[in-house]
């Protein structure tokens, strides 16, 4: 089969991925083998090309929002020709403290797909059957897949930042997943507040209907109940912090930040505001973000590459460049 391959020693050289044949891999016990039809690119995909996060296998096929269907492995849950989601959680342990206890999400010997396991840059991908999604009707393959990380992920991060119904709710940094939840926080009728660098991220954020959209430096023009930062920086997250009100929450949804800025506590963090964090996701956000979804015909804009495109692909979420969510085609 054809794949975009990453080898750990492209990291330093700028080289992002090659695309070649492969074997096409085998299916072991509790997975399928899935002819994938689609895959999203994510920031974290980038991430991993540039080495932000330490290499774990010397060669690999990164992307972890894949649309496929299933072409061998078949079960009576999963026939023949079912086509799935799979995000970033390739799989839990389902034995530790965490996932004994309601947190899948921060298990101790997780698998995540396109990065400790091949993903979905490629013609076809195994995956643990346990793991594969079922997905709407209603959306085509290209549509559904920024779904499967950016969309599952962002609304983990609604939840994590606890918003109530009608909040004022700030995104900070304007990409694939603040796009997708402001759509929920519309339905929940929040007020958002966009504060984004690129211009086109802006225009994106006027059209999907925000209340006040601004420039890198710019604040609210009010005290926000909740923020959520989308950017690897960390001086985005202190922005934030100092747009709360009191006992107003940040939180984090990225899996690497460039570092933290110190900041003055007296002024930001005391008053019982809070910075947390958003990692990974359980397969019940999944279910829940698919269904909601639905329901709300969230349809994402899309940019589509074909696989011996890869790195145009990623080169368009780094330089913040394409319309809506970069997707690879195979
Ligand atoms: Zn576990
Ligand atoms: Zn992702």
């Amino acid at each position: 089969m054809k794949a975009a391959i990453f080898s750990s020693e492209y990291a330093t050289t700028g080289r992002f991925l090659v695309i070649k044949e492969v074997p096409r891999p085998q299916i072991g016990a509790g997975h399928v083998l899935l002819r994938v039809l689609a895959c999203g690119v994510c920031r974290t995909d980038l991430h991993i090309v540039e080495g932000d996060l330490p290499p774990v296998q010397a060669q690999l096929i990164p992307g972890h929002q894949i649309v496929g269907e299933v072409v061998d492995g078949a079960t009576a849950e999963l026939p023949q020709g079912t086509r799935v989601g799979i995000s970033w959680m390739g799989g839990v342990d389902g034995d530790c403290w965490y996932c004994h206890h309601g947190m899948e999400n921060l298990c101790d010997s997780p698998t995540f797909t396109g990065y400790t396991v091949n993903g979905g840059y490629a013609e076809y991908a195994v995956v643990r059957k346990d793991f594969a999604f079922a997905l709407p009707a209603g959306l085509d393959d290209v549509h559904v897949a920024p779904l499967l990380c950016a969309g599952i992920i962002g609304f983990r991060s609604l939840r994590v930042a606890g918003i109530q119904p009608g909040e004022r709710v700030g995104l900070f940094g304007f990409g694939s997943s603040a796009s997708l939840a402001i759509l929920i926080l519309q339905s929940w009728k929040c007020k958002v507040y966009v504060v984004t660098r690129g211009k086109s991220h802006r225009n994106t954020a006027v059209s999907l209907g925000a209340t006040w959209v601004g420039k890198e430096d710019d604040k609210p023009p009010v005290e926000l109940d909740r923020a959520l930062t989308f950017a690897p920086s960390g001086k985005v997250v202190v922005s934030a912090l100092a747009s709360l009100r009191k006992g107003g929450v940040v939180a984090i949804n990225a899996i690497h930040l460039d570092q933290m800025p110190a900041f003055d506590y007296d002024k930001l963090l005391w008053g019982e505001r809070q910075i947390r964090s958003v990692a990974n996701m359980t397969r019940q956000d999944a279910r829940d973000f698919l269904k909601i979804a639905q329901a709300l015909h969230i349809r994402p804009q899309v940019t589509v590459f074909s696989l011996e495109d890869a790195n145009k692909a990623l080169l368009a979420v780094k330089q913040e460049t394409g319309l809506g969510s970069a997707v690879i085609v195979p």
